[in-house]
């Protein structure tokens, strides 16, 4: 069956791009395979098909030991990620290849190596869902298994074009990803060996069975987040924001804290040695019900080894695998960390390839490419499940008019804008509240409560200025008190630390009642036994120090409710004394 393979020679060697002169024909997008010494094979892909048989090509692997004149070998086949059962608490490159062991040593698997995503040795459970004789097409459901907690469909592969009646069929039992479970053989009687897994190409969104609109909120656990600019299952949000501004403490706050199925991160390190910090730090984490994150994850993380070609492809293997979920009815969460990296890797390649750039360098489709990468993004009502794709983005300077940065807003339906000075004056988490961020999804509280917090923080933030300006005694004690209380309600409601057991998620049921306070401390009236700023500044005080104590209560424990009446009590006693 195998493809008698084509062959051409390598011309010109630089970095990460190679020309090669063919023999006969080359695909675009075919993977190649490029010899770099005795029996070592490294992998590329066909990127450009020019005059005179002569073929460019983005190699993913290093290339030392290559030479002008050795051989390469057209496969024919464009770069793929295999689906089955097995992906979950699976940590790869941006090849796929397995990193398992990276936690343990940091080792990095050789180039060259050639291994199978998916343990072939790991038996699963298969019930075959089909009989002889019937007819199936891409898509329908073979059989299921289990993976972790969940059922897991076994579909017809989606690359088969025609309509098969099935001829064999395994009994339930046993099997690993490459056992044949399913014969079946087309109108032309051509026979196909069906197995739990399957090659799918990244650059090819996976369909829908019945796409419909994200609307239904993730309940994320971040308040900011859940009142103010929620996300959607399915839905798309961008993060932009400077270094050390939040950007990777938010995405895993997320993954850790949101009510999802499946997390996937796609890792292209910020700093070096921030993808290995993900292996060290996820198998520990547990998610709010306590169990193992690790066993509803997948990671894809590019090591700073890692030629551009594969950082590029490694956001399309996650984004493959987030369809697959969406597929087997799963809400999907998938994090790319940060997208300014792969776009880069395109700038790279692109500068090399001596095309006309477009602003700032980036190649000139590239709010199609970022367009295209969202798009795969969405709910499947068919299917049941959902992909929601949060990006980050790293624009230079912190300046969101920036390409990656605009290009991603226009493709998204949320924008978290982390801003510099919130994280300077440490109010975590830094997404800015009064000018850039948004969401055009419904959340979890009434478009009106939403936009009175939010215009209390900008008059709160204008009055600050004042106070800068012309100092705080000069301010009536009437807007000194519209300025504490929006001190106080982004202290105590907006910021949350991340880090701390408690305060860091907050339930749908704690948000309801943190906003019933909020909303009594934003109606506070000005009370006559208030005469001076300093009172009013240590009444404002007090209420925050009682509001922050409560934050890190357990939810329903003695401490929750005490807490909670000592902040009513502060409340009631100047609303009493007002109405008096
Ligand atoms: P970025 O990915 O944008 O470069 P990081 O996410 O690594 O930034 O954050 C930098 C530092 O800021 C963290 O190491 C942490 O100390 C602090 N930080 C960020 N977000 C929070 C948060 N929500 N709560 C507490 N500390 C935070
Ligand atoms: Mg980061």
């Amino acid at each position: 069956m195998d493809e008698i393979l084509r062959k051409g020679y390598l011309i010109d060697i630089q970095d990460a791009l190679v020309l090669v002169r063919f023999e006969t024909t080359a695909r675009m997008n075919e993977v190649v395979k490029i010899k770099v010494g005795d029996d070592l094979f490294v992998s590329g892909e066909v990127t450009q098909i020019k005059k005179g048989k002569i073929a460019e090509i983005q190699v993913f692997e290093s290339l030392t030991g290559a030479k002008i004149g050795y051989e390469v070998l057209f496969t024919g086949k464009a770069v793929t990620v295999k689906l089955g059962p097995g992906l979950l608490t699976s940590t790869y490159d941006g090849l796929q290849k397995p990193l398992f062991d990276m936690a343990k040593d940091s080792s990095y698997l050789g180039r060259g190596v050639s291994t199978i995503p998916l343990h072939t040795d790991t038996l699963w459970d298969f019930k075959p869902e089909v009989n002889i004789g019937d007819k199936v097409k891409a898509g329908d459901v073979l059989g299921m298994t289990k993976e972790e907690k969940f059922d897991f469909r076994i579909f017809v592969p989606f690359n088969i074009s025609k309509e098969l009646e099935i001829t064999k069929v395994v009994e339930a039992g046993k099997y690993t990803v490459i056992d044949t479970v399913v014969w079946a053989k087309d109108e032309q009687g051509k026979e196909y060996k069906l197995a739990m897994s399957f090659d799918w190409p990244i650059k090819v969104p996976l369909p829908f069975v019945t796409r419909s609109v994200p609307t239904k909120p993730i309940p994320t656990g971040m308040r900011i987040i859940d009142a103010l600019f929620p996300l959607a299952y399915g839905g798309t949000v961008v993060i932009p924001g400077p270094f050390g501004a939040g950007k990777t403490v938010l995405q895993h706050a997320l993954c850790k804290n949101s009510d999802i199925d499946i997390a996937i991160i796609a890792a292209c390190g910020e700093r070096a040695g921030e993808a290995v910090e993900i292996f060290k730090d996820f198998p520990n984490l547990l998610d709010k019900h306590g169990n193992s994150l690790l066993e509803r994850m997948c990671i894809i993380a590019n090591t700073s080894s890692m030629p551009v070609a594969a950082r590029e492809a490694s956001i399309f293997i996650a984004i493959a695998i987030g369809e697959f979920y969406r597929l087997q009815g799963l809400d999907v969460l998938l994090l790319a960390d940060s997208t300014s990296r792969w776009a880069q890797a395109l700038r790279e390649l692109s500068a090399k390839r001596g095309d006309i750039p477009g602003p700032e360098a980036f190649p000139m489709d590239i709010p199609q490419l970022i367009k295209g990468l969202y798009q795969r993004a969405g709910v499947d009502e068919g299917s049941g499940g959902s992909l929601a794709i949060a990006g980050t983005v790293s624009p230079a300077g912190g300046d969101f008019t920036e390409p990656v940065t605009k290009a991603s807003q226009d493709s998204s339906g949320a924008f978290l804008g982390l801003s510099r000075d919130l994280a300077n004056a440490k109010m975590y988490p830094a997404i800015d509240r009064t000018k850039d961020s948004y969401s055009s999804y419904e959340g979890f509280i009434s478009q009106e409560d939403k936009n009175t917090i939010l215009a209390m923080l900008k008059l709160g933030e204008s009055i600050a200025n004042s106070i800068v300006l012309e100092g705080r005694d000069s301010i009536t004690l009437e807007n000194f008190m519209k300025y504490e209380i929006s001190r106080v309600v982004d202290r105590v409601f907006i910021q949350q630390d991340s880090f701390d057991k408690i305060d860091q998620q907050t339930s749908e049921e704690r948000l309801a009642l943190m906003l019933e306070n909020v909303k009594s401390i934003m109606n506070m009236p000005l009370s006559d036994e208030i005469t001076s700023h300093d009172g009013m500044n240590e009444l404002f005080n007090r209420i925050q120090q009682a509001f922050l104590d409560w934050n890190r209560t357990a939810e329903n424990s003695k401490e929750f409710s005490l807490g909670l009446k000592k902040i009513q009590k502060i409340i009631n006693s100047q609303t009493a004394e007002a109405v008096c």
